[in-house]
């Protein structure tokens, strides 16, 4: 598995803030919170290895990392030192599915590196918990209803009684149209949710944040949709579009 976040090059310093945003597709490097699930919490720069330690990276793009601010202010200057199992967990070099696991609301680290990132960024924070259980009731919703949706068309109408049959026919129909119904409403929802005209964004342009935004997309975040704009013949890198996929690992 590759690392999601691919940088850009931005050629100036003053762009590096909107790069950043873009690269990280609008969520904070360390706890993947994004700007539209943040309620008023800030998004910043962060320095990977702490200017007050390291000032000539003060200017390198590699070394900047999107950040919420509770993140940045728990990692303060912290050193990582990426020789050794201390540093922290940067998505555009480590996979984060290999340092930590969920279970329920918590992270729990799979590796020292997790451990370090838990313990560092307090990933387990009260408002991270509610984040990942907010998250998983939107993925399970919808599993649920398109459950009962599947379950409804696998009933056969040869268990029920003859003289019934005809009635069981038309509620099993009702049954399913109104499941699908909901099923779009919610999708409907989300997307409201998720587009702003701030991020309202056209993905083939950023075609190099497409894993980034799957690795959200199976986390049940509310990131933004990036508008797919269609060119003649070849397919762009779609946005994330399904919710189907269930996510053993949310973050
Ligand atoms: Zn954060």
């Amino acid at each position: 598995m590759e690392p999601p976040v691919k940088r850009s090059q931005p050629q100036r310093v003053s762009d590096h803030r909107e790069a950043l945003r873009e690269d990280f597709w609008y969520s904070c490097a360390y706890c993947t919170l994004t700007e539209l699930e943040a309620q008023g919490i800030e998004f910043e720069v962060d320095h990977y290895l702490p200017t007050s330690r390291f000032p000539k990276l003060a200017y390198d793009y590699d070394n900047k990392m999107y950040c919420c601010s509770k993140c940045n202010r728990n990692k303060g200057d912290y050193v990582s030192d990426e020789r050794s199992d201390l540093g922290l967990i940067r998505p555009d070099r480590d996979v984060p599915d290999e340092h930590l696991r969920i279970d329920g609301d918590d992270l729990i680290a799979a590796s020292a590196k997790g451990e370090v990132s838990i313990d560092v960024l307090r990933l387990n924070r009260r408002a991270l918990r509610t984040l990942r259980a907010l998250r998983r009731q939107i993925a399970d919703d919808t599993d649920y209803v398109s459950e009962g949706v599947r379950g409804l068309r696998r009933w056969s109408v040869d268990r029920i009684r003859n003289d019934l049959k005809w009635k069981f026919e038309e509620a099993k129909e009702r049954a399913v149209a109104l499941g699908r119904d909901v099923l779009e409403a919610k999708e409907r929802w989300v997307e409201a949710i998720a587009r702003s005209p701030l991020v309202d964004v056209d993905a083939t342009v950023f075609g190099h944040t497409e894993a980034r935004r799957s690795q959200l997309d199976e986390l049940h975040a509310i990131a933004p949709r990036a508008r797919v704009v269609r060119t003649s013949g070849k397919k762009p890198g779609a946005a994330p579009s399904s919710r189907k996929t269930r996510a053993k690992k949310q973050r």
